[in-house]
């Protein structure tokens, strides 16, 4: 049967991937889109979630592609109606806000599936894999990108639960706890806030496991020479690394995964067989592991960001 999907804000993630990877997977298809701005071609359109809901019969699941700070609600209204839940990352502005919705799933007898993007990257689980076996000696992370040109004209991301540098950073986090064999726990961070935000333009991380693994992580938005997305690790068989936002996957200069990005597809797919499995998938560890890092925050005021 297929499974008829609803977006949610037709902004920066829905049109680039959203829209064209439930084209690409059999078995989902795109049916209708709220948003207050936008319009799809070939769909029924909304102004918002409400007007969408009045429409029970159009659709079976929606996907939420909305910042975090308005997710919430949105969810709580989808799950009410019955309707199966997809939840852009992170899933929340919060942390204990997500309970609330896993436990109106369960009453309704639904899907809530609350996505890590990075984690369907063609390195992650031959990474995890070759990991599980292997000492460990140290992780490093690098997360660099160039704000305005990753995140251009996104005010929710500056204002308190848009996240800001974690925002890209909650994904390398995402991959770092989907491959590692143990749970890491954040021992400091150090937080640079510009002046004018309410939110980190870039964070210095450590954690720790309970064989004393140590884990580092630099994340920065001030990065303008193109992007940095790696993971380091090194064992007692070499340095593998995963590169490019989880891509590539290096060992000792040696390629062993070089792959075209196919995230969400791999997430719809997941989707639909969850909701075939009567199941739903909510890891809120690297939304724990960056709350963390605020309440653990030591804070530096940086130069002001001013976008233009
Ligand atoms: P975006 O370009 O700003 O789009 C968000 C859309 O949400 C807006 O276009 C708007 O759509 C709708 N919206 C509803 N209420 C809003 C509000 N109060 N303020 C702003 N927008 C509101 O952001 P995005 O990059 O697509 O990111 C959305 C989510 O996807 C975030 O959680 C982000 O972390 C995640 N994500 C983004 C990327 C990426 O590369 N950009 C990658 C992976 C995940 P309408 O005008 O249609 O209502």
């Amino acid at each position: 049967m297929t499974l008829r999907v609803a977006i949610v804000g037709l902004g920066k993630i829905a049109r680039d991937q959203h829209v064209p990877s439930i084209a690409d997977v059999d078995g989902v298809e795109l049916t209708a889109v709220a948003s207050r701005n936008a319009d799809q071609d070939g769909v029924r359109n909304f102004a918002t979630i409400e007007e969408l809901l009045s429409e029970p019969a159009l659709f079976d699941a929606v996907a939420l592609c909305t910042p975090p700070q308005v997710r919430h609600e949105q969810a709580l209204l989808a799950l009410s109606a019955g309707k199966h839940v997809l939840l852009e990352k992170p899933p929340g502005a919060t942390v204990s806000e997500i309970a609330p919705l896993v436990a109106l799933a369960v009453e309704k007898n639904v899907t809530l599936f609350a996505t890590w993007h990075s984690r369907f990257a063609p390195a992650v689980e031959p990474a995890r894999r070759f990991l599980v076996e292997r000492g460990l000696r140290s992780v490093h992370i690098e997360w660099k990108e160039d704000v305005r040109k990753w995140h251009p004209g996104q005010a929710w991301i500056w204002e308190p639960g848009g996240l800001g540098v974690f925002d890209p950073g909650i994904n390398a986090l995402s991959i770092a706890t989907a491959i590692l064999p143990r749970s890491v726990y954040l021992t400091s961070s150090e937080l640079s806030f510009p002046e004018n935000r309410a939110a980190p333009i870039a964070a210095d991380l450590r954690f720790h496991d309970a064989s004393g693994l140590d884990v580092t992580a630099e994340f920065d938005w001030r990065e303008t020479e193109g992007e940095t997305w790696n993971i380091h690790v090194e064992t007692d068989r070499g340095r593998l690394s995963v590169r490019d936002g989880g891509k590539r996957l290096v060992l000792d200069g040696e390629v062993l995964v070089d792959e075209p990005d196919a995230e969400y597809r791999g997430i719809y797919r997941r989707f639909a067989e969850l909701i075939a499995a009567g199941g739903s998938d909510v890891d809120l560890t690297p939304l724990q592991h960056v709350a963390d890092a605020f309440l653990l925050g030591r804070r530096h005021v940086v130069e002001a960001f001013v976008e233009a």
